[in-house]
């Protein structure tokens, strides 16, 4: 295969460019020159879990680091004090390229979920691309985001409500899974909330009825969702636990707290499921003479998966990263364990385009498990997030080089967003 001009980006280039093959052996090579220096990074993190909104050790290592690499990096961006953003160009262009680094843990199993393998992948397809940028002056500019709490917390819905992304034209990230790969994350839209019911305590015995029974009120709460539970879609969940409901029985109890999870396909059937749920717990409320309180936390978006930038993912996987066929999976063929959760990259889906693709590590189990955590760890797991940053870096490049490629990328996400009524 040729190689593209480089002289003459975008013009005469078709939405489908050949793969550039001759950056693609030059990112390759810079990545994996990076790749012990990588590999410290990643053990770093690996072994120094931190849980939302306190990354300080990862996101003071990530930036220094990037400094060190001639980046200009800003921390305690965006409403969250360990996220950061950090820039890098050589020659001024129209287009910025993002790519997203998550660094949290979970409480208790650490690095669980593989975030660590995240900021790797992400470092690596910055070094492929910066580099790129230096050697062949590319024009346009290259951002990483570093972007916390994403296991709770819903860290980029607070950076996307300050501003984030607006002024990034594409954006990418990459998550490892058990024993598959593939150019496209199938998400579900979450949305969490608590419910919390205040009644009036009293003597259980003898004056019963002076009381407001707010255990009565969460379990009329919690029955009622169960009874919706039939009349919902497949494709949507309700779940439910009783967090507080009293301390002892000869006791009316006043007060009881509820922790709830909405999931549907899409935000806006999420949406609707949340104006179906509300009522159940006004009626619950009033029919035990409690008041009521909902707290809502982040909406988890469903992730909007950019078609053509999943296929140029798949190109330079399959053709030029020898990335194994067999592993490579299709969202229609992805285990079904797989596609049940939520991602906060969603929210930036809905922002501008992106995908977020996936990449084996080798775990017997899935994440949030001691097994993967343990599989986000070694050698094999390193050299699979460097693969996907190869992929990802060159993905990059194309919106970079041709326009006409990074137009149709722009006009699908446009599409979608009509579908979703959304624009
Ligand atoms: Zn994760």
């Amino acid at each position: 295969m040729s190689s593209q001009p480089l002289s003459s980006p975008g013009r005469g280039s078709s939405a489908r460019p050949e793969l550039s093959t001759e950056i693609l052996a030059f990112v390759s090579h810079a990545i994996d020159f990076a790749s012990v220096e990588l590999r410290k990074l990643n053990l770093e993190i690996w072994n120094n879990p931190e849980t939302k909104f306190q990354e300080e050790k990862a996101c003071a290592l990530i930036t220094k680091w990037l400094e060190s690499q001639g980046w200009t990096v800003s921390t305690g961006v965006y409403g969250i004090s360990t996220a950061f953003e950090a820039r890098f160009s050589v020659a001024e262009g129209e287009r910025t390229v993002c790519y997203n680094a998550e660094y949290d843990a979970l409480p208790e199993i650490g690095h669980a979920c593989g975030h660590n393998l995240i900021a790797t992948s992400t470092l690596a397809s910055a070094v492929g691309v910066s580099a790129a940028m230096t050697k062949f002056n590319l024009r346009g500019t290259l951002v990483v985001i570093g972007t916390p709490a994403e296991e709770t917390g819903g860290g980029k819905y607070i950076m996307a409500n300050n501003g984030a992304w607006k002024d990034c034209d594409i954006v990418i990230m990459t998550h490892p899974m058990p024993d598959f790969s593939s150019a496209q994350m199938t998400t579900k839209a979450s949305w969490k909330f608590r419910a919390k019911f205040h009644g009036r305590g009293s003597h259980a015995g003898a004056a019963p009825w002076d009381g407001a029974n707010a255990c009565d009120a969460i379990v009329m709460a919690y029955n009622g969702l169960a009874l919706l539970r039939q009349h919902i879609k497949k494709t949507e969940s309700i779940q439910s636990i009783i967090l507080e409901a009293g301390k002892a029985p000869n006791i009316i109890p006043d007060y009881s707290e509820g922790s709830f999870s909405l999931r549907a396909e899409d935000s806006s059937s999420v949406e609707k499921l949340r104006e179906r749920v509300i009522p159940i717990f006004h009626s619950a409320a009033a029919a035990t003479g409690c008041t009521m309180e909902l707290f809502w936390d982040a909406l988890y978006e469903d992730v909007v998966n950019n078609i053509a930038l999943a296929n140029r993912y798949t190109e330079y996987m399959l053709s030029g990263l020898e990335e194994d066929p067999k592993d490579f999976l299709d969202p229609s063929a992805q285990p079904k364990s797989a596609i049940g959760g939520s991602s906060d990259f969603g929210n930036c889906s809905y922002i501008k385009p992106g995908i977020q693709t996936l990449f084996k590590i080798n775990a017997t189990n899935m994440p949030h498990t001691p097994e993967f955590q343990h599989a986000a760890g070694t050698d094999y797991a390193h050299t699979e997030a460097l693969r996907a940053g190869k992929a990802n870096a060159m993905v990059g490049i194309d919106v970079l080089l041709h326009e006409e490629f990074y137009r149709a990328v722009q006009m699908e996400w446009e599409e979608s967003m009509k579908a979703r009524g959304r624009i």
